[in-house]
């Protein structure tokens, strides 16, 4: 399988519980896709920094007031650069129970049954030392 979004690791998994030998390729550490490292999740947790951020800078109408409500941008992406390791790395889990063969690399097809797989990540860094 070519891609481990969901809707690559969804098909990679059914695969394997179905009891085939399965590849999956994608460019990332793990699977996952646009929806959890970049997609759904991150753009949730930014709304809900966002909604919690609006709320405690209205909070002072409610009575409540904090000491200081400075920007903490930096480690808010930390935290959800954070949650998206973990989020893919359970899916990464997923995988390996399943023994499905991981390969993090850029797929290309040579032909109609030959595929390329260019390594990316560490996997690159590994090979080039
Ligand atoms: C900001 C944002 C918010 C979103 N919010 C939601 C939401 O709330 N709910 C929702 O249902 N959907 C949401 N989506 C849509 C959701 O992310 C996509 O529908 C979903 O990721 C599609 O899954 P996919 O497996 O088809 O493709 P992708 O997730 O795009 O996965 C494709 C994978 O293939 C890999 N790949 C591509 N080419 C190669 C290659 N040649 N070799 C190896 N790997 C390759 C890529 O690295 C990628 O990991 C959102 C999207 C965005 C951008």
């Amino acid at each position: 399988v070519i891609g481990g979004g969901p809707g690559g690791y969804a098909a990679a998994f059914f695969a394997a519980d179905m009891g085939l030998n399965v590849t999956l390729v994608d460019m990332e550490a793990n699977p996952g896709g646009v929806c959890l490292f970049r997609g759904c999740i991150p753009s949730k947790a930014l709304l809900h920094v966002a909604k919690v951020a609006s709320e405690a800078k209205h909070a002072t109408n409610w009575g409540l007031t904090y000491a200081s409500r400075r920007s903490t941008s930096t480690s808010s992406a930390r935290s959800r650069t954070a949650w998206c390791r973990k989020l893919t790395g359970g899916v990464g889990q997923l995988a390996k129970q399943r023994k499905i063969n991981y390969i993090q690399g850029k797929a290309t097809f040579v032909d109609t049954k030959t595929l390329s797989i260019e390594p990316v990540g560490k996997t690159a860094a590994r090979r080039s030392r």
